[in-house]
């Protein structure tokens, strides 16, 4: 069977990169190598595989297709995403200085937070979808933009051209957590980003079944020093969760078309909700979306204009939709950001961010959207029927 993949489109890379030919069973999908360690043919024998940190070849079949997928070079796979940030991190040294979104991931703000203090790095968090404030946050010390785009969880977006080009100017790396979009929708690399993260434990791996990380360069000298703060630092993923993650990857074109038709029945849905008061989600109030996205994803979030006893009756009273953290798995999932996920950002930050008691983060399904459609309808009846009762 062809293997080679280099020129296919993305949909047979997804399918077939990383696969391992020569496993001598001429299995048709890649084998599980738990083994630690290798045989080798003499006193520094380098030439294969070695020792399971270093690399394994089943981790390698899944870096090989993420690194496919990506239009990157080079892959990384890490234990979990805030492993593959810290991956990224271990780039620089004290004294340096990050410019970040302000809108992150509540964990990816914990870990650079606490990182400041402890070593003495900057960071500088700015509003992103100007990336004029990229250029106004860097001092003589930057050396990392951190772009995540879509946000989470007010699905802000960044100008990836835009700001990779400031960073060029300014020999500053950029990176981009595509988390949200997937190389499906939307190619960092191809953009002129550095760096592309991932939480695998999402959309890649797609089934809530799975803890995951993942990193991919295009740069030689840069995929080599990622590579030394992989098996440096030590947290690469394991053959089971590697091998998971691949199996995610084959089917990630056809959950990103359906999560990206649910969303787009589940907005038009909330619009006429007349206790919604501002629905994120990227394209809407018809703003132009860039970074050549081709479809908005599975992420859905929105304001609801109510005190937080009713939000609470809301985020309870779905049935098909789970209430549980995380995102990007083929079930519907609630949440509630302000007490769920974002729970670790101070409030005052939150508040200034627009992350209030009233927002909901939707992860939108694979489901049937008529039963989607419904739950919503009868979780907004039961929070009425609550507010009327009060
Ligand atoms: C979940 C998430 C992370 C952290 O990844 P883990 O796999 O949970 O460690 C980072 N960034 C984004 C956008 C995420 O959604």
């Amino acid at each position: 069977m062809d293997t080679n993949t280099k020129d296919r489109n993305f949909e047979t890379r997804a399918v077939h990169s990383g696969r391992v030919p020569e496993d001598g069973a001429n299995s048709v999908t890649t084998p599980i190598y738990p083994s630690s360690t290798y045989r080798v043919e003499f006193p520094g024998d380098e030439s294969g595989y070695v020792y399971s940190r270093w690399s394994n070849p089943t981790r390698a079949a899944l870096e090989r297709a993420l690194a496919s997928l990506e239009s990157g070079k080079h892959a990384f796979a890490f234990a979990s995403g805030l492993a593959a940030v810290t991956a990224v991190l271990h780039l620089l040294k004290a004294g340096d200085h990050v410019v970040a979104v302000d809108d992150l991931y509540g964990g990816t703000h914990r870990l650079f937070e606490s990182l400041k203090l402890k070593y003495n790095l900057g960071f500088t968090y700015i509003d992103g979808t100007d990336p004029e404030n990229f250029a106004k946050a860097v001092n003589d010390r930057t050396r990392l933009f951190w772009v995540e785009t879509p946000s989470n969880p007010l699905l802000k977006l960044a100008d990836i051209p835009v700001v990779s080009e400031i960073g060029r100017a300014h020999n500053i790396l950029t990176a981009v957590d595509n988390t949200f979009a997937t190389p499906y929708i939307q190619r960092p690399l191809e953009l002129g980003a550095d760096i592309v993260h991932h939480s695998a434990s999402k959309y890649l791996a797609g089934h809530c079944d799975v803890i995951a990380g993942a990193v991919v360069v295009k740069d030689d000298q840069l995929a080599e020093k990622m590579h030394f703060n992989q098996y440096t630092v030590g947290g690469m993923l394991g053959p089971f969760e590697s091998w998971l993650t691949l199996r995610g990857l084959k089917t990630l074109h056809l959950r990103m078309e359906r999560h990206s038709l649910n969303s787009m029945k589940i907005v038009d849905f909330l619009e006429t909700v007349p206790v919604v008061d501002r629905i994120y989600y990227p394209g809407i109030d018809g703003r132009p979306v860039p970074n050549n996205m081709t479809r908005p994803g599975g992420m859905v979030s929105f304001n609801i204009k109510a005190d937080w006893d009713a939000v609470r009756q809301f985020a309870t009273a779905t049935r098909v939709f789970v209430l549980a953290e995380s995102l990007g798995g083929v079930e519907s999932l609630i949440n509630h950001p302000a007490s769920m996920t974002h729970a670790s950002v101070p409030e005052e930050v939150r508040q200034a961010h627009g992350i209030g008691d009233g927002l909901i983060r939707l992860s939108v399904g694979v489901e049937n959207s008529d039963d989607l459609l419904d739950d919503l309808r009868q979780a907004f009846d039961t929070m009425d029927r609550g507010m009327r009762k009060a």
